[in-house]
């Protein structure tokens, strides 16, 4: 059989692998085995699969890869706690994911698309367009490829961040289906808190995650406290204004319990004024929220410059004073264009390169 009909489990959810291996004739447990050699001893080759039948590996070896993906690239930071690795899909594409080491935990960014089709002019993910949607197996493939990594120091991913090249909230089933698997108890295991998923705004996705019923965290890049700016940063923002944006993380902080992050990315002399801090914070006021303030990264061919150190902490200490929990968040990887927002322009040189 040839290898693009093969099924890639990584794709398949629990449920899923179950109904294949009944459909196949073998006991259901055999399914949580499986389970267990891709998602706790994270193999990638049936072959090792010990606990299984002959037959049966064979047959997944025939049928079925486990689909990793092929490291074409990969640049370090931060004296290597910020490490960046390019992987190319099956059809050429190429995906960054960033792995941030902190004292206590290890954090993996992923990437929901390749490219995005929200065109934030300030981003160089959207600048670069959108080529597709990533499926639950290449999304899994970006967190596996580093959990067997920690593995050989003996460390774990502990959380996850949808924070990489585009929007998950339009991949919804995908990045959803991929959280899922990643939490699954007999696998990874990784606790359902320890996700994050970043969004735009995407109402509708906001709203499906509240309704999920599990207590995903979410962070919503804001940007700017009122809608005629955010139309300019953010053009989803037509479609989906701020009334019906904080409507939407309202249903998420009843559902769910908890806070939201709101990203804050700040521009020289566009978004960073005392005036837009007091707007933000009557915005916020009396909501479950956080603010993460960021100096917005150049990226090549946009407009925008960061604000200055000086005009962030004021920014911050308008808030703080108006009673809203801010920080300014460190930007990890800059120089190896790992910050946020800056994935797609370098995969762009590099390609052309
Ligand atoms: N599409 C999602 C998640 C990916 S972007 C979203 O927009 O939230 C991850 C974060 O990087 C978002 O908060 C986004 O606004 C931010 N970002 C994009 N470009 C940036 C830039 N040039 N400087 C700083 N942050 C940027
Ligand atoms: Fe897409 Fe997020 Fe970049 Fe906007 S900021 S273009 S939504 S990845």
């Amino acid at each position: 059989m040839a290898d693009t009909q093969k099924i890639n489990l990584l794709d398949l959810s629990m449920d899923q692998l179950t109904h294949l291996v009944m459909a196949w004739g073998e006991p259901r447990f055999r399914a949580a085995q499986i389970w267990r050699w891709i998602y706790h001893t994270l193999t990638d080759d049936p072959g090792e699969m010990g606990n299984l039948p002959a037959g049966l590996r064979q047959r997944l070896l025939e049928e079925t890869e486990i689909l990793h993906l092929p490291v074409v690239a990969t640049s370090e930071a931060d004296d290597g706690l910020t490490e960046k690795v390019a992987f190319q899909t099956q059809d050429g594409q190429l995906v960054e994911t960033v792995l941030m080491r902190y004292t206590n935990r290890n954090t993996v960014c992923v990437s929901s698309q390749i490219g995005c089709p929200v065109g934030c002019t300030f981003c160089a993910t959207g600048r670069g367009g959108f080529v597709r949607d990533l499926t639950t197996g290449e999304i899994t493939a970006q967190v596996l490829h580093f959990a067997q990594r920690l593995q050989r120091e003996n460390a774990h991913v502990t959380n996850i961040v949808f924070m990489g090249m585009g929007e998950p909230m339009l991949n919804f089933d995908a990045v959803w289906q991929s959280v899922l698997n990643l939490n699954d108890r007999q696998g990874l295991a990784l606790g359902i808190r320890r996700f994050t998923i970043s969004t735009v705004g995407i109402v509708p996705g906001i709203e499906r995650l509240a309704r999920e019923g599990l207590a995903v965290g979410l962070a919503v890049s804001l940007h700017s406290p009122d809608d005629r700016m955010r139309n300019q940063l953010i053009p989803v923002n037509r479609r989906y204004p701020l009334a019906r944006l904080m409507d939407a993380v309202r249903l998420y902080i009843e559902r769910t319990g908890r806070r939201v992050t709101f990203e804050y990315a700040m521009a020289d002399g566009v978004n960073d004024s005392d005036e837009q801090a007091q707007a933000t914070a009557r915005l916020l006021h009396g909501l479950l929220a956080h603010v993460n303030l960021i100096p917005m990264n150049y990226v090549e061919g946009a407009a925008f410059q960061p604000s200055s150190r000086e005009r962030v902490l004021r920014f911050q200490e308008i808030l703080v004073q108006a009673g809203i929990q801010t920080t300014v968040r460190v930007t990890r990887g800059a120089d190896i264009q790992a910050a946020c927002g800056q994935l797609r322009s370098l995969l762009a040189d590099e390609q052309e390169g």
